[in-house]
């Protein structure tokens, strides 16, 4: 078995979608597990509508998302010498011939077709040219295209997604694989581009299903061998429709942007039309998903782009990832949010990872865990007004209340876990309240917010001075609300 060759061939008309990178995904997933090569091509033979910004934003995609292609990538407009080459070749075997057929004249046949019977279907008129004439049309240079002789009978394949399929070449005119300037129809372009970098493996999108039959002819005409088809299905939004930017963000910058980590994308995306089959965890490594992946998980049908499943995925994969892999990420962030300097942070590895620990159980994006950072690496702290409405609803019994807490936390023997659990428990039950009912107020006071980790963690990570004088502050804050 000579190992596969897959590729994925993006036209840069636009940003990395996530249905691109998921079919991207799975042609580098197959690639991996069957130890074969992954190839990019960039399919810019639209020159008006392709742009270097575009295939820049796909290379950062396919990067970011762990993606690395095998070899040097190809540019199909680079390759309009060989394409013109193969369409005449077709010529040459008596699979194409040339049609001087001018557009002007086809659009009238095609309009009195439509107002009689129906459908315009070429007539093959210019393939009943006598040869010479043929030959000497060319030589006086009068323009031609060059369109391919559809057989009789049908054309099918077995899909690795869909099983046999198969259409009637007579549904299917005699269609131009070389236009009257020399370049290629897209079919001709991609089934010369797919034969030169031996592909045995096409899989994309099902919207290429209608261009596959004529591919396949033009495979056979050339003389060349077929590749395997894997035609994947539509990635829809939560209501089921084609998924668009109504759903949210579509372009896989975006999220990375929203602080989603690539290995989270890549284990959501892996499940848009594959699954591992029988009873399996949906969160995955990269490692885990080459050695799962296979053709025959992948679905029919279409699937569903849901953006909170993502962000669950995405909490789970920051649950399980390295610290050592996650830290210099949220420095990053904090010190571009300006929060704190890399330096600051790295000089204090320990308290960091403490909080990092905390932090990252309680947020689904990175962007979670910068904004939850904020009390503890900022000198004050703003108060969220909901929550202090609530938490501090009755000021002169908060007040109190933090007094009192201030008090037994300057005094407390040791700043750990089980000496602050035992002496605020105490006081609780003192003033005959439940804890909850002290350390609503206190977590207010402490963090400006109504959701923070533990008590206990957050003293032990604010320390007894800065914890102190938040206490003090919120004492004072309270003095002023009450007048
Ligand atoms: N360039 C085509 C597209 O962007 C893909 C062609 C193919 O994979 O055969 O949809």
């Amino acid at each position: 078995m000579t190992p596969p060759r897959l590729r994925f061939a993006p036209s840069p008309t636009g940003y990395l979608h996530v249905g691109g990178a998921r079919t991207a995904l799975f042609n580098w997933l197959y690639a991996r597990r069957h130890g074969g090569q992954f190839l990019l091509r960039v399919e810019d033979t639209d020159k008006a509508r392709s742009t270097d910004a575009s295939t820049r934003a796909i290379f950062e995609g396919l990067e970011w998302l762990g993606l690395r292609w095998d070899e040097e990538v190809v540019y199909q407009g680079a390759s309009a010498a060989r394409h013109r080459a193969d369409a005449e070749r077709m010529v040459a075997n008596d699979h194409a011939y040339r049609c001087f057929c001018t557009a002007a004249d086809l659009d009238f046949r095609r309009k009195l077709a439509e107002a009689n019977e129906g459908a315009f279907k070429y007539d093959r008129r210019c393939d009943e040219l006598d040869r010479a004439d043929v030959a000497r049309r060319v030589a006086a240079g009068e323009p031609n295209v060059i369109r391919f002789r559809v057989p009789e009978g049908s054309t099918g394949w077995t899909d690795l997604v869909h099983g046999e399929i198969s259409f009637p070449n007579k549904d299917i005119e005699d269609f131009v694989v070389l236009r009257s300037d020399g370049t290629p129809i897209y079919n001709m372009a991609v089934t010369s581009d797919d034969i030169a970098m031996r592909i045995t493996l096409v899989m994309r999108g099902d919207d290429h299903i209608s261009n596959t039959p004529k591919q396949i002819m033009i495979y056979r005409a050339l003389g060349e061998a077929l590749p395997q088809f894997a035609h994947l299905p539509m990635i829809h939004g939560n209501d089921g429709k084609k998924l668009s930017k109504r759903h949210g963000a579509t372009a896989v910058a975006d999220w990375q942007h929203e602080g989603i980590l690539p290995q989270a994308m890549v284990n959501f995306l892996s499940l848009l039309g594959w699954s591992p089959g029988g009873e399996f965890d949906e969160v995955m490594s990269i490692d885990e998903l080459i050695a799962k992946f296979d053709a025959s998980g992948l679905r029919k049908t279409a699937s569903v782009f849901d953006t909170k499943k993502l962000e669950w995925m995405n909490g789970q994969h920051l649950v399980r990832m390295p610290l050592g892999e996650l830290s210099p990420l949220v420095r990053r962030k904090l010190a571009s949010a300006g929060l704190a300097t890399e330096a600051d942070l790295a000089a204090r590895p320990e308290w960091f990872n403490a909080l990092l620990e905390l932090l990252r159980v309680r947020a689904r994006t990175v962007d979670d865990i910068v904004r939850q950072a904020r009390p503890f690496l900022s000198d004050t702290v703003g108060y969220d007004e909901t929550a202090a409405a609530r938490a501090w609803k009755d000021t002169a019994d908060a007040r109190a209340l933090l007094a009192a807490a201030r008090e037994v936390l300057a005094a407390c023997a040791l700043w750990e876990h089980a000496a602050l659990e035992t002496d605020l428990k105490s006081l609780a039950e003192a003033r005959g309240l439940g804890v909850g009912k002290l350390f609503g107020p206190m977590r207010v006071a402490l963090t400006g917010e109504a959701n923070s980790p533990g008590m206990f963690d957050v003293l032990i990570l604010l320390g007894r001075d800065v914890a102190l004088f938040r206490l003090d502050a919120a004492i004072r804050e309270l003095d002023r609300r009450t007048g």
